[in-house]
């Protein structure tokens, strides 16, 4: 049985760049500071807190990615805790915590969480009407996942 769950007007967004694309995320986030303005934001440790700088605003910062921060995230979004997330990876380097990325990508989509990578899917996010109202979203169903038998 498909479940849903409701989405508020205010987004927890979180928010993580690797080294490369941090610039572009804060060139980002300082354009759309207005509309970021009405949304709760959290981010990786040093993510978190350039925006802090560049934003003027407080940022909830976990821990650095590479040192659990990816998955301190991946595990709010498990538990209902974040609505969007907006993650500029790097396509050209390796990371340390590659294994972590790949959880952090699997659990956006295993929950069904908007979730944009680059610059230009960020832009169409937050000008989706949906960022200014509620939103009920469908969980998908792992019943008979949690039901199988072993
Ligand atoms: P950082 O982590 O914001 O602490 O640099 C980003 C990442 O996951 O690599």
């Amino acid at each position: 049985m498909a479940t849903t769950q409701v989405i508020g007007k205010r987004k927890r967004i979180a928010l993580v760049a690797h080294d490369h694309k941090k610039q572009d995320l804060i060139d980002w986030a300082i354009f759309n500071k207005t509309t970021l303005a009405k949304h709760e934001l959290f981010a990786t440790g040093t993510t978190g807190k350039f925006l802090e700088e560049s934003l003027d605003r407080p940022v909830k910062k976990l821990l650095s990615g590479p040192l659990g921060g990816d998955q301190q995230i991946g595990s709010m979004i498990a538990e209902g805790e974040i609505d969007v997330l907006i993650f500029f990876w790097d396509p050209m380097e390796a990371q340390p915590h590659d294994s972590d990325v790949k959880a952090l990508l699997r659990l956006g989509v295993a929950w069904n969480i908007p979730m944009a990578c680059d610059r230009a899917t960020a832009d169409f996010l937050m000008t989706s009407p949906f960022m200014h109202e509620e939103y009920e979203k469908n969980l998908p169903d792992y019943t008979d996942y949690l039901k199988r038998k072993i």
